[in-house]
Parts: structure tokens; C-alpha cells; sequence
């Protein structure tokens, strides 16, 4: 095949799969037919074409072809083993859909019940759900967890790497040991402090301290429901409107950018971003369901979205939609990061006394990037050589390093379930530091209002023109950053030195 009609036919195949991913879980198709899309894009996820590019990689001389052949391998790489592992992902989605657990004498569906656990104030309770859903996980959806590894692994042998780390760390040009290093060190940064942090954060929410915290009382802790009070419902849509305007954005005006927020009966309850054409046809779906979570999501899926509108038309398709997802997700971080900011408060929702949001933001994010470090470093074992056959003990290593780096007792079940494929993990600890560089670049040549300088959307958009051509590393570069990444940004932007979080 020409290496061009490679390109236009993955164009097409990514264009297809983004607009059936939008029209089913935005409730506007009932079923879900990816199947006939691979089906026409056969040719794409050969181990053949992976070999085939691999090669013209290698040979590449000029920077942006290496880049976009480097970008094209891990395109052709995680669509050989989408091809390989679909079955299994669809009776795994077909059997989710159906469980139910039982708790206390009451039926709850499996997926329902993490958000019934959310919004239940009893924590006997809550640890009564956990219980019977690690059970039910483990006993119904175990040994499709465990196939869907091996296939992942199996895979990245017959590709030729020697583990699905290696493989993985190549394609995606991830240092990971570099990073591990990093968040290493921002744990032992963070382990005294983040029991102190954490302790009055979890009085007023859950009313109990941290020695009593357990695994299931996190996702009440994080809907913080006592804080939905400052985010009115009527200011979700305008309260973004506005911030974007304050960018020099006008939403309503941009060609192809759709907000889709009505409700409707089919539609996900989970906000996503769907870039169709990028530029051109890029959706943002969120169904409403009130209060702070509303708006935390519906920026980041928001910086998603006006990343992808203000790519530049003529760039490679590779730049456009391919590329290192720590560069949309720090985006997204950075518009998400928003609702938390006293200053942003103040002007778009005229709270005058951020004080106790900041806190429990802060005491959240900590929690959050812990879980996301103790992630790293049990995926690395997991995804790295010598797991095969074996997996069964890396339950242990899971419960292990999770409970050390969050500070409670971590079920082994979800050992598995827990884990999202192509280190995606490493995506999300290389963004919140890229977005913590980006937000005090703003910050200091915009000033603690950044987002009511237009000139402030002005460098946004000289970003976001590049799609995800540069990596983490070259854009802070750009920018007259020039330390590199490094993820001990993180504990200076946490305060945890007692100084006044801004
Ligand atoms: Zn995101």
C-alpha cells in the first residue's frame, strides 16, 4: 500500500469510529456498529502494516516524517490489538450491562451501583456495595479481565516487542522509567503531609478521619455534594460561554463545534468530546445532572473541545488526530482547573469565599495523583516482561502498591478492570504536570485573571493550531520552558508547605 492512501483510509476509519461513537452514547443510535468499520479498514491493523511502517520509521530523516510515521505506528499497533481483543471487550460490555448485585436484601445494577455509592451517606453501606461488587466483578467478569491481558500481552510478543510495556514505551516515545522516577519522588514528597491534608477534608464531607477512610467512601468524598451550593445549574452553559469569551472565543460562533446538552432517554450519562473532523465536526456531550461535577466536567471536555476546533485545517492528519494524548488531556486539565481557581469563582459565579472548595479540591487532587503514581508503578510490573502466564500474582502486587501510595486497604478484584490499555495511566501523570507548567506560564505574563485576557487566548490558540505535533516536552520548549517536564511541579503547586494556596 502507498503510504498516502494509508493515511487517507486511516483518516476515514478514525472520521467513522468517532461519528458512531457519538451518535450511540449520544443517544441519537441505538446500536453500536464498529464492526463494519474495522471491517472496511482491514488492511489498516496488519501485522504486516505495522512491520511496514516500523520500517519506513526507522529510515525516516526528516523530523516531521519520523514524528508522523512514529504517530502512525502506534496508530496500526493499538488497532492490531483493538482487532484482537474486540470480541472480548464487546462480551465484556455485553455482561457488565446485565449484573446486578445484591446489598442488604436490595438489587442494584452493577453499573448504577458506583453511583448509588456516591450519594449514600451511610459508610457501612457504602462498604457493603464495594463488597458485592468486587465480588460480583471478580466472579463474573474476572476471566474476560484476564483474557483481554493475555491478548494484550500475546500481541505485543507477536509484534515482535519484548512486553507490552516495551512496546508501548516505542511507540509512544514514553520514558516511563523517567516518569516513574518522578512520581516516586512526589510520593515520598507527600507522605507525611497527605494524611494532614487529607483529615479535615474528610470530617466535613464524610464525617470520619482518615484512620477510618476505606476504598469505598472515595467516590463520596470526590462527588463532594456539600459544595454543589456554589455551582448553580443556570450558569453550567453561560458560565463557559463567558470564560471562553473572556479568551477572545466566541462558541457560539465557531464553525463546526456543537454543544449538545439536552437530555435524552439513550443518551451516556458519561460527558465525552467527540473530534469527527478535526477541525471542522467536533461535538461535546454532557447530560446535566447538577452541581460542581457538571462543571468540572464540562471544562475539561471543553479544553478537549477547543483544542480540536482550533487545530490548524492544513496540518498532517497524524498531527490532527493522532499524537501524545498528555497534550489534549493538559487542555482539558487547564480549563477544568478553572472551577476550582478563587479568582475564576469570583468573577463567573461571584463566590466570595472560595476558601473551603480550594481546600477540598486540593486534598482531592492529592488523592488523585497518589492513586495515579501507585498506578504507574503496578502497571509497569504488570505490562512488563516476564507476567506471562502469571497474572493471578499481580493481583497481590496491585492491592499492595495501590494501598501504600492512597493510604487504605485496596481491594485485589479490580486488578484488571482497573486498568486502562496503552499506559493511558502515564498520559494523565504527564498532563496534570504539563498543565501545572502551562497555568503558571499564563499566570505570570497574564496575571491571576488569565482567562479575561484575550491575549491569553491568543497563546492558547498558537497551541492548540498544532494538534499534537509536539510532545510535552517540545511545547514547554516553546514556550521558554526550558527544564523540561517534571513531575515534582506537582508538590510545589499543592502548597503543602503551608503557604496560601492561590
Ligand atoms: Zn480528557
Amino acid at each position: 500500500m502507498e503510504l498516502d492512501s494509508y493515511r487517507r483510509s486511516a483518516e476515514t476509519f478514525v472520521s467513522q469510529l468517532e461519528g458512531e461513537y457519538y451518535r450511540h452514547y449520544a443517544g441519537l443510535k441505538d446500536a453500536y456498529e464498529i464492526e463494519p468499520i474495522y471491517e472496511q479498514h482491514t488492511e489498516l491493523f496488519t501485522s504486516e502494516a505495522v512491520e511496514w511502517l516500523r520500517d519506513l520509521a526507522d529510515r525516516a530523516a526528516a523530523d516531521d516524517d519520523r514524528r508522523r510515521l512514529t504517530m502512525l505506528v502506534d496508530f496500526a499497533v493499538q488497532g492490531y490489538i483493538g482487532e484482537a481483543t474486540k470480541s472480548v471487550e464487546s462480551e465484556l460490555a455485553r455482561r457488565e450491562a446485565e449484573l446486578s448485585i445484591e446489598v442488604n436484601g436490595e438489587r442494584l445494577g452493577f453499573r448504577e451501583s458506583s453511583v448509588v455509592q456516591a450519594n449514600e451517606p451511610d459508610a457501612a453501606r457504602r462498604a457493603a456495595i464495594e463488597d458485592a461488587r468486587v465480588r460480583a466483578l471478580d466472579e463474573h467478569l474476572g476471566s474476560l479481565y484476564r483474557e483481554q491481558t493475555d491478548r494484550q500481552h500475546h500481541c505485543a510478543a507477536e509484534l515482535g516487542w519484548g512486553s507490552y510495556r516495551e512496546m508501548c514505551e516505542q511507540s509512544k516515545l514514553l520514558d516511563l522509567d523517567g516518569l516513574h522516577t518522578q512520581t516516586e519522588s512526589f510520593i515520598r514528597a507527600t507522605e507525611t503531609p497527605y494524611p494532614e491534608v487529607l483529615e479535615p477534608e474528610l470530617r466535613s464531607t464524610l464525617g470520619l478521619g482518615f484512620s477510618e477512610l476505606a476504598r469505598s467512601d472515595l467516590p463520596r468524598f470526590f462527588r463532594a455534594a456539600n459544595m454543589d451550593a456554589l455551582f448553580p445549574a443556570d450558569q453550567l452553559l453561560p458560565s463557559f460561554v463567558r470564560t471562553m469569551h473572556g479568551l477572545g472565543i466566541d462558541v457560539n460562533s465557531q464553525p463546526g463545534v456543537v454543544l449538545d446538552v439536552e437530555s435524552r432517554p439513550k443518551k451516556s450519562p458519561r460527558a465525552f468530546c467527540a473530534a469527527v473532523r478535526s477541525p471542522g465536526e467536533v461535538y461535546l456531550v454532557l447530560t446535566p445532572i447538577g452541581g460542581w461535577e457538571d462543571f468540572s466536567v464540562l471544562f475539561h471536555e471543553g479544553g478537549h473541545l477547543e483544542h480540536f476546533a482550533n487545530v490548524e485545517p492544513g496540518l498532517p492528519f497524524e498531527f490532527r488526530y493522532l499524537g501524545d494524548n498528555s497534550i489534549t488531556e493538559a487542555f482539558a486539565f487547564l480549563l477544568q482547573n478553572l472551577v476550582e481557581d478563587p479568582e475564576w469563582l469570583r468573577r463567573r459565579l461571584g463566590v466570595t469565599d472560595a476558601s473551603s472548595l480550594v481546600s477540598h479540591a486540593r486534598a482531592q487532587r492529592l488523592v488523585y495523583l497518589r492513586r495515579y503514581a501507585g498506578k504507574l508503578a503496578y502497571e509497569l510490573e504488570l505490562h512488563g516482561p516476564g507476567t506471562d502466564g502469571s497474572l493471578s500474582t499481580m493481583a497481590d502486587r496491585y492491592s499492595k502498591l495501590l494501598g501504600a501510595a492512597v493510604g487504605v486497604a485496596w481491594a485485589r478484584e479490580t486488578y484488571l478492570a482497573d486498568v486502562d490499555p496503552g499506559f493511558y495511566c502515564a498520559c494523565y501523570l504527564r498532563a496534570w504536570a504539563l498543565e501545572t507548567h502551562l497555568r503558571r506560564v499564563l499566570r505570570d505574563r497574564f496575571g491571576a485573571a488569565w482567562f479575561d485576557r484575550p491575549e491569553a487566548g491568543d497563546l492558547l490558540k498558537g497551541l492548540w493550531l498544532e494538534g499534537q505535533r509536539l510532545t510535552p516536552e517540545e511545547l514547554l520548549r516553546q514556550l521558554g520552558e526550558l527544564d523540561g517536564l517534571d513531575f515534582g511541579v506537582m508538590v510545589d503547586d499543592l502548597h503543602l508547605d503551608g503557604s496560601p494556596a492561590l
